[in-house]
């Protein structure tokens, strides 16, 4: 089958994906996700005020101070092995691998740093801020011939995700086609035809009709090779995100742009698209792989049983001009209102490694 070119010069993703659809049927919305979500991370630097969204660490540099001592802590604390690598997944503006390696080197630990980013245009920020860090497309490459201490904060949330819709005629996957009337320009969700009765969780097949459960396959199998890594390998890793643990139910799908909630079918590509990360699966990849799950616990009790305190009492001695600004980004990383609870962190280490600091 051929389909008329919507338009005659380059096309836009909005076109790409309608032309798509038009020719071979509805995509999923893990495609769908993945094609917004590659276009939208290497067309922009998205993060702080005059971006799309904040990130902890940018919010300060206590964050990332409290992961380096975590990490290094850790390492010092199972034998201080040698040749060790910082790998960070997404790691944004390279801001939380600068606070992070400043704090470790004050412990004497001075990994060689590797990136795992796909964004052009982040990748330069982070070059900026760390000339020596070596880049990948994702796990495979990462060199095999130390122990890995690994940090990936808000990559979770960015993978794709499917959605499996409870209708009156069982589980169906679902999809996203045109927008009637906006054909080229909008899309819209909605239950597809495929049955997934076999994707949905025992205790949960008996919901109501309208429910949706979400699964991430690619969360997955991020997860399982980095494990194996650590199996393989030694190490720790410290995953950060907005989640929950599973098995739930729940559209947890959501775009933002300039800090405010946007439609995640509307202008594809130009918002941020994420959804919840489900801790339950991602612990259960690790303990599979053979390491120790640690978490998840509020982002505010890992960051308060680390330090953060008496860090951000120390800023304020240090640059007393500053001390409201130092008070108003430790509470908006601890306190339970803000990004205490809703972000949590979890663990995972090799099973010769120490316990990390922060997990009692
Ligand atoms: N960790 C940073 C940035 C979070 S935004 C912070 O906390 O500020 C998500 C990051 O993940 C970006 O750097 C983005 O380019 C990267 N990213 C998103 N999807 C990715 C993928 N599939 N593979 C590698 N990196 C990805």
């Amino acid at each position: 089958m051929s389909v008329e070119p919507l338009h005659a010069g380059p096309l836009t993703l909005a076109q790409r994906l309608t032309r798509m659809i038009l020719a071979s049927g509805p995509i999923s919305i893990a495609q769908y996700i993945a094609e917004a979500n590659a276009h939208y991370y290497a067309t922009r630097d998205p993060l702080g005020s005059a971006g799309d969204f904040t990130t902890a660490p940018e919010i300060s540099q206590m964050f990332g101070e409290m992961v380096g001592l975590c990490l290094a802590d850790v390492w010092m604390r199972s034998g201080r092995r040698p040749n060790p690598y910082y790998v960070e997944l997404g790691p944004g503006r390279g801001t939380l691998a600068s606070d992070a390696l400043r704090a470790m080197e004050q412990a004497q630990l001075a990994p060689r740093v590797h990136f795992v980013e796909t964004s052009p245009v982040l990748r330069e920020c982070q070059q900026a801020r760390l000339a020596h860090a070596r880049f990948h497309d994702d796990l495979d490459t990462v060199p095999e011939d130390g122990p890995l201490l690994v940090v990936a904060n808000e990559f979770f949330d960015a993978l794709p995700i499917r959605q499996i819709e409870k209708t009156q005629a069982g589980w169906r996957e679902r999809v996203v086609v045109p927008r009637p009337g906006r054909e080229g320009e909008a899309f819209v969700g909605m239950a597809g035809e495929r049955p997934m009765e076999a994707a949905v969780p025992a205790a949960l097949r008996d919901a109501q009709d309208g429910e949706i459960y979400e699964s991430g396959p690619a969360g997955a199998a991020v997860g399982f090779a980095l494990a194996q890594r650590i199996a393989r390998q030694g190490g720790a890793a410290l995953l950060i995100d907005y989640g929950y643990e599973g098995p739930a139910l729940g559209d947890t799908l959501q775009a933002v742009r300039a800090h405010k909630m946007t439609d995640p079918f509307d202008d594809v590509g130009e918002s941020d698209l994420t959804a919840h990360v489900d801790f339950t699966m991602l612990g259960n990849v690790a303990r599979q792989a053979g390491l120790r799950v640690y978490g998840p616990i509020g982002q505010g009790a890992f960051l308060t049983r680390l330090g953060i305190d008496a860090r951000a009492d120390m800023l304020v001695r240090t640059s007393p001009d500053r001390a409201d600004e130092v008070r108003i980004a430790r509470d908006r990383l601890v306190n339970t209102d803000q990004m205490g609870d809703l972000f949590r962190v979890m663990a995972f280490t090799h099973p010769d490694w120490a316990t990390p600091e922060g997990f009692a």
